[in-house]
């Protein structure tokens, strides 16, 4: 199967191919193009000119191409969901809901419009918040969940009339492509466009001044780098960073009820998400029968090819995170951490068993840092209050949540957590019309819901004297 970039309607070649490593067997499996800079150069010509004539269409025009692209997607599902099994790794069951929600994404967004907002409209003046495109968008993706962290900067970006440049990260650049091969067959030529990337044209797009928004989803280093060369042409940006989520579980929470909802929220796609459960603080009590109970579930983890529907776990997603892992792990065992379970390398993958950790100082650097793996830290409290003060001295602030058996009380101790989304009994509920962001070192902006919308446009104040 050969895969191309699409750039300006056209689906062509790289300047060069690079091997893409299935982590699964640690072995490349496919090729795909990469793109130079005159490419990448290219493709941005391409987004500007294109623009002008795409925000024209106004919204009405413009919904029946994302309508018929969210179309193109559900009837290529499987192929999608089977590459990005490949290419990320995975049980195929979590590769087909990624896609699907990639898909609802896309479809969610052609039914929104953002209206006019009149401030004032009297005899003498009328006063409208109007809004319109920035102009051309650049994408980059990190490489744990590809097709929904696109498709939430893809569906607000092209609704509201700009034209995007999407570039995957360099190990899972497959279903991009993919998505940019149906596109060419639906929308005009430069509207939507794909760039693959050896980790170099990054600099090449959030600094040019034809690009008006860098819409940026990936670790907090990497995050500060896009942030600095956004200045010089003072774009619009929007960073989705790391985070270091915490679980607080109050002392009436039921244990096994509980272990259940933290193994999925901390070892979903083995841990390789940002808003995965990365730590919990449980009271002294409750502690070591959840700790215990974590522990089972992680145990009876089934690692695997995820084309086998036996699978439950896939692997890390490149060779870089893997070593990573495994000396956030090795850091842990030297600072005293217990390994319940887990937290060795298998298979001939980026394999590792999910581990459940006790016994850490609070300054550990699996408490401290973001893991982004499947090794999970359980720290004692004897002081509520001082496991909330743990929880917000983190530098990340994305998301987190309160476990209990009494809601109102799990709402009224959420509300003292500085982070962008906190939930309640239940873990990363994100529905579409609802904004997520980070606070603090997770991010500048916000993404979904009218908000992220907005952050796609520019906000233009009409101000006329009446009489
Ligand atoms: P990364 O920062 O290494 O790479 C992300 C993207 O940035 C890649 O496409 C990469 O090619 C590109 N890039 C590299 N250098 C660049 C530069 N100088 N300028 C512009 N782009 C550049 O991140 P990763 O390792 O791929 O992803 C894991 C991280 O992403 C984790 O920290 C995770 O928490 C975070 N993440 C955040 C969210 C969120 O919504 N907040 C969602 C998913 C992942």
């Amino acid at each position: 199967m050969t895969h191309r970039l699409l750039i300006d309607g056209t689906l062509v070649d790289g300047a060069q191919a690079m091997d893409v490593i299935d982590p699964t067997t640690a072995a490349p499996f496919a090729q795909a193009p990469r793109a130079d800079r005159a490419q990448a150069e290219q493709a941005i010509a391409a987004a500007k000119c294109a623009q002008a004539a795409w925000a024209a269409l106004g919204y009405d025009g413009r919904r029946p191409y994302l309508e018929r692209f969210a179309q193109a997607i559900t009837d290529n599902l499987d192929r999608i969901a089977e590459t990005l099994t490949r290419e990320r790794g995975g049980p195929i069951a979590d590769c087909r809901f990624e896609v699907g929600r990639a898909r609802d994404a896309i479809a969610h967004f052609a039914t929104q419009r953002l209206e006019d907002r009149v401030i004032r409209h009297t005899d003498a003046e009328l006063i409208v918040e109007q809004r319109y495109a920035q102009g051309v968008v650049v994408a980059i993706m990190p490489w744990n969940r590809p097709m929904t962290l696109l498709a939430f900067k893809l569906g607000p970006a092209l609704i509201t009339g700009n034209t995007v440049i999407a570039k995957p990260a360099p190990s899972t650049p497959l279903s991009t492509l993919i998505l940019g091969e149906l596109a060419a067959d639906i929308f005009p030529a430069g509207v939507f466009q794909t760039l693959v990337d050896a980790n170099d044209l990054g600099p090449v797009l959030t600094g040019h001044p034809d690009v008006a928004h860098v819409s940026f989803t990936g670790s907090t280093p990497t995050g500060r780098k896009v942030l600095a060369s956004a200045a010089d042409t003072l774009k619009r940006f929007t960073l989705e960073l790391g985070g270091n989520d915490a679980a607080i579980v109050l002392d009436d929470a039921d244990v096994e009820w509980t272990a259940d909802r933290i193994y999925a929220a901390a070892f979903i796609n083995a841990g390789q998400v940002c808003y995965a459960t990365k730590r919990v603080y449980a009271p002294r009590a409750l502690a070591g029968p959840l700790a215990y109970a974590l522990a089972a579930r992680a145990a009876s983890a089934v690692l695997g090819d995820g084309m086998d529907p036996a699978t439950t776990m896939g692997p890390l997603q490149n060779r870089m995170q893997f070593d990573k892992v495994l000396e956030f792990i090795a850091s842990a065992r030297a600072e005293g951490g217990t390994f319940l379970t887990g937290g060795d390398p298998t298979g001939a993958g980026y394999f590792i068993r999910p581990a459940i950790v006790t016994d850490l100082p609070g300054t550990a650097r699996l408490v401290q840092e973001e893991q982004f793996g499947p090794v999970l830290p359980v720290q004692v409290y004897d002081d509520l209050d001082h496991a909330i003060a743990e929880a917000n001295a983190s530098p990340y602030g994305l998301g987190g949540t309160i476990w209990t058996g009494n809601v109102q009380r799990g709402i009224a101790v959420a509300s003292r957590i500085d982070t962008g989304t906190i939930w309640v009994n239940q873990h990363m509920a994100l529905p579409l019309d609802v904004p997520f962001g980070g606070a603090k070192q997770s991010g500048i902006g916000l993404q979904n819901g009218a908000e992220g919308m907005e952050d796609m446009t520019q906000l233009r104040i009409l101000n006329a004297r009446l009489r």
